[in-house]
């Protein structure tokens, strides 16, 4: 009997479940809204319920499906007929299908329906929707909250001591985690300051160095901090600075560079393994010489 017979969960209960991942996700989206909306102005995200910022009739709960009632409404509110961003529905579904795909990723298969993947789960699937926010508000305030980058550092690290007090195959241990923070906060700061040394430029808001100081702390130091790194570089040169220059005619612009790393860390949570083995594969030879793991 193979594992997934032995466990008796039916392949019918896990569609259901990967699908109770993507509406998760799609609600998640719909709180991300709030969160881009009212923290970069210290409000809170709690109280007052959702309100359409034209009229400021409050939202009806039936006019607060995520996508769903967007799409009913076609874009409007109904009561006064101001237009409601289509970014609202946007975030929504991003982050829907982030989930969906973070679902299928940490559990493949109907075996892995257990306390531990759940939990594993729950907890990456937490710091992809913090990655959405933090790319939302960067992109729009070019700051990141803390909340969204230093202030979860510790959950990071207590998350990998649960999780591998759970079992979960592929949890960091909190050793790692704590280094990955140390080292991501640590290689951004000394870069930043070398630029203000030399350059006498802050060419990294401190935003950054905090964001990475989490991304270490949930992905480890080792391969994905480098990857994270490396590939928030290639997709902001590549992405981000034809466009800046297109519209500045120059290159010397600001870049908010939150959207990039939460872009690379995503990309990690759903293909890390895959990625550092076709771009670098001697990374688990690096492993064995400097982490003994
Ligand atoms: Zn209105």
């Amino acid at each position: 009997m193979s594992p997934y017979e032995a466990s008796g969960i039916p392949a019918q209960m896990y569609a259901v479940y990967s699908g109770f991942a993507l509406v998760f996700g799609l609600l998640v989206g719909s709180f991300l809204n709030v969160c881009i909306a009212r923290m970069p102005e210290d409000r809170s995200v709690v109280h007052p319920p959702s309100h359409c910022p034209s009229c400021g009739h409050g939202i009806r709960p039936t006019d607060n499906i995520p996508v769903l009632s967007w799409l009913l409404l076609r874009g409007k509110c109904r009561d006064c007929g101001a237009t409601i961003s289509s970014l609202y529905p946007t975030i929504e579904l991003l982050t829907g299908v982030v989930a969906w795909l973070l679902f299928r990723r940490i559990l493949p298969e109907p075996s892995h329906l257990d306390l531990a993947h759940g939990a594993a789960f729950v907890f990456t699937f937490s710091i992809a929707a913090m990655m959405i926010a933090q790319s939302f508000i960067d992109l729009k305030h070019y700051i990141i909250p803390d909340e969204f980058s230093i202030y979860a550092v510790p959950y990071a690290v207590a998350a990998a001591f649960g999780l591998t007090w759970l079992g979960y195959p592929e949890a960091l241990s909190w050793r790692e985690s704590v280094l990955g923070a140390f080292f991501g906060g640590g290689v951004l700061l000394s870069i930043a300051m070398f630029w203000k040394l030399v350059r006498r430029i802050d060419s990294m808001g401190m935003g950054d160095v905090k964001l990475l100081a989490l991304i270490g702390a949930v992905l480890g130091p080792w391969p994905a901090l480098p990857f994270v790194m490396f590939g928030s570089v290639f997709l902001a040169l590549f992405i981000a600075l034809p466009i800046g220059f297109l519209k500045t005619r120059r290159l010397n612009f600001a870049l908010p560079f939150g959207p990039f790393l939460g872009l690379a860390s995503i990309l990690w949570m759903l293909h890390g393994t895959e990625l550092a083995d076709l771009y670098y594969p001697g990374w688990r030879e690096v492993s064995q010489v400097f982490f003994g793991m």
